[in-house]
């Protein structure tokens, strides 16, 4: 029986996780639910899954659930802010921590687990962008084992041979092939990307995510991410890494070693089949999701992405290859954009905008430790804020 803590359980990652730990009450234990501000999701999962503690980030949340707790569910622990975050993913009786807090937020509480060498099931990619190098590196100082939710990389890590942190070279790889559906707006000239809304960018044409990493998916940030995830997850340079566009998001992403051989990961774009992978890894469970029907799919399409319609792509390149801080700077200025764009106080073409001036203007240093990363976004965010300010 492994107990799991679900950091961002009312999300849309923390729902599926949720209900692929429904289906294993023999396997698995919730520890420990936490949300941002939503009381009543989090009550209604608390009355499901019985953890020993809720947390809410939010204080006066916080207060809301124990009130409402207390006469149903009077044994569970109700903590706030992020001392609680960090805790819950730090107790000893926790073997798993699902990292599902969106954002830069969720850094603290998984490098918490990663500390306590905890098994960490990774969505939470900005954490991993923005410390890279100090995460990967606690990560093998404490023993935790890292493993990624994200679709591509959770595709990637099937496909790799096991002992592929020796170094591409060594192991046979020559390339990863990041596959990307190309979001809702793949095929809009770069005219009409200048009128679309928040809603027409939430509206992804083959997953069910929250709103930032749907307009992320939009932009092509969310590609872009993913490349530098990557880098890291798989010890590799972003030239050993080629995004594809394949708008049926079937294949997942692959693998192609030197004899030509390319490994691909397929299945129905459901987050349940990489969650249940990572839990039950290196087993396999049942995640609740369908065969896949390759006669209705028929057929499978490649692209190459477009970095003039989509400049997020580039500058997540250029970010990763400029290294220390750029890449900090870059989900930091993503992430207000992105918010900006969400409250239509600026337009969508802006957001790529806001990020390149926004890593023109810091500049770029080593930031190896915690305290320097966490000065970098919080700079970064300021600057990004002045410049929608003067835009709007
Ligand atoms: P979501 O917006 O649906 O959920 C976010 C969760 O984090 C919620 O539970 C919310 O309460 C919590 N949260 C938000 N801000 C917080 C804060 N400041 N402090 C503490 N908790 C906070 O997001 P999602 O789509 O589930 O995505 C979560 C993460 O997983 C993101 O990093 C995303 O990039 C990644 N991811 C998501 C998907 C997907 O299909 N949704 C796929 C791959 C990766
Ligand atoms: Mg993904």
């Amino acid at each position: 029986m492994k107990g799991i803590t679900v950091l961002g359980a009312t999300g849309s990652i923390g729902v599926s996780t949720l209900d692929v730990v429904a289906r294993h009450p023999d396997l698995y234990r919730v520890v420990a639910l936490t949300a941002n501000s939503n009381v009543e999701d989090l009550f209604l999962q608390c009355l499901q899954f019985h953890p020993d503690y809720a947390v809410m980030a939010d204080e006066k949340s916080a207060q809301d659930l124990a009130n409402r707790l207390k006469s149903k569910a009077s044994y569970i622990q109700v903590l706030s802010g992020i001392d609680g975050l960090e805790e819950v993913s730090r107790l000893p009786e926790v073997d798993y921590v699902m990292a599902a807090i969106v954002g830069a937020a969720g850094l603290l509480p998984a490098l918490s687990a990663v500390r306590a060498g905890k098994r960490l099931l990774l969505a939470n990619k900005e954490a991993l962008v923005v410390s890279g190098q100090l995460f990967m590196d606690e990560a093998e100082k404490y023993g935790a084992e890292v493993l990624p939710i994200d679709s591509e990389h959770n595709a990637i890590f099937q496909c790799m041979p096991p002992d592929y942190a020796k170094g591409f070279a060594d192991v046979g790889v020559r390339s990863i092939l990041l596959t990307a559906s190309g979001g809702p707006f793949r095929e809009m000239s770069a005219e009409e990307l200048l009128q679309v809304t928040p809603e027409q960018a939430c509206a992804h044409p083959n997953w069910s995510m929250g709103q930032k990493i749907s307009v992320d998916s939009a932009t092509m940030m969310n590609k872009g991410l993913e490349v530098i995830e990557a880098c890291w997850l798989f010890h590799t340079q972003p030239d050993k890494i080629k995004v594809v566009l394949h708008p049926q998001s079937v294949i997942h992403s692959m693998v192609e070693y030197t004899d030509g051989s390319v490994l691909a990961q397929m299945g129905n774009p459901d987050m349940r089949t990489p969650i249940a992978h990572a839990l039950a890894w290196p087993k396999r469970i049942e995640s609740g999701v369908s065969s896949l029907n390759l006669f209705e799919i028929a057929r499978l399409d490649f692209e190459a992405p477009d970095c003039q319609r989509f400049p997020c792509l580039s500058l997540a390149y250029q970010a990763i290859e400029q290294g220390g801080s750029a890449p900090a700077i870059l989900n930091a200025a993503n992430e207000i954009a992105v918010a900006a764009f969400l409250d239509k106080r600026i337009g969508f073409t802006a957001i790529p905008k806001i990020v390149e001036s926004t890593l023109a203007m810091i500049p770029v240093v080593g930031a190896q430790n915690l305290s320097e990363l966490l000065e970098v976004d919080a700079e970064a965010r300021y600057v990004a804020e002045q410049q929608i300010s003067a835009l709007v």
